[in-house]
């Protein structure tokens, strides 16, 4: 029960000490390309866009879903080197 005490004092501390989430805004997808497939992001109908630890992603379909389920470090290591 301590645990959840300390958690809930956190909890309060954070809100108090951080009145707008900014946490809770993930971060911009910066391409304009597919994270799984590279294609252009709109050319196959509304992307599929989501977020993956804070982190924004857009995919030119949702079949493009599972392969970035199936391992998503690698696809998020595009984000980066871009
Ligand atoms: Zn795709």
């Amino acid at each position: 029960m301590k645990t959840l005490l300390v958690l809930s004092t956190l909890t309060v501390w954070l809100m108090a000490s951080a009145p707008i989430a900014s946490a809770a805004d993930p971060k911009p997808y910066p391409l304009k390309t597919c994270a799984v497939s590279d294609d252009e992001l709109g050319t196959m109908g509304k992307p599929y866009e989501f977020t993956h630890d804070g982190q924004q992603i857009k995919l030119c379909c949702k079949s493009c879903l599972k392969k970035f389920k199936a391992d998503p470090a690698k696809f998020l290591s595009k984000l980066k080197s871009n």
